[in-house]
């Protein structure tokens, strides 16, 4: 065997040892860091107040509906027919939602309609525990979508909002 041989081998080696030496340093400098990851579901992650998550309909204070149909939100939306409302006027010309549906599982959470809605009625809740058996069960209505005039109060505290909405 050469020398030139050797000093090959010997340099391999030496390079070896060296990407060992730099993986373990590695996990040595991670070994002490706190973890960044959590035991979900057992710990639930606090997430911020902008979160993108599940969509919902805030209500008036008082519990009533606060969105008029006015489908600005199902125009913005990139996803056809995603979001579905059918609406009339009672006799005092005040809006009646009859139905809103919305397909969270076609949603991509751009916050598109949260941005467009005249009354600040569809809103995003930190909610991304989304799961479900079929795709069918994924299509919000409006009792699955709408908060109480209660939860919607807090909504609107904890996001700056003035709470009381008449
Ligand atoms: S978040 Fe975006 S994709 Fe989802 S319903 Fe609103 S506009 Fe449509
Ligand atoms: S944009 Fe707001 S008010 Fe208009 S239909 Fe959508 S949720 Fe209702």
């Amino acid at each position: 065997m050469s020398a030139k041989h050797n000093d090959i081998q010997q340099n391999r080696v030496i390079d070896g040892l060296k990407a060992i030496g730099q993986g373990m340093a590695t996990v040595f400098s991670h070994y002490f860091r706190p973890p960044i990851t959590l035991e979900y579901p057992e710990v639930m992650p606090d997430l911020s107040t902008r979160f993108h998550g599940r969509l919902c309909l805030l209500s008036k204070s008082d519990g009533t509906d606060l969105c008029v149909g006015c489908q600005a939100c199902a125009r913005v939306c990139p996803c056809t027919d995603l979001i579905q409302i059918e609406m009339h006027r009672d006799v005092n010309k005040k809006p009646v939602i009859d139905m809103f549906t919305i397909d969270m599982g076609r949603c991509i959470f751009c916050g598109n309609c949260t941005e467009v809605c005249p009354v600040d009625c569809i809103k995003m809740l930190p909610d991304f525990e989304l799961a479900d058996y079929s795709r069918e069960a994924l299509v919000l209505d409006k009792k699955d979508l709408t908060l109480s005039g209660e939860d919607s109060d807090h909504w609107r505290l904890v996001h700056g909002m003035e709470p009381l909405v008449q």
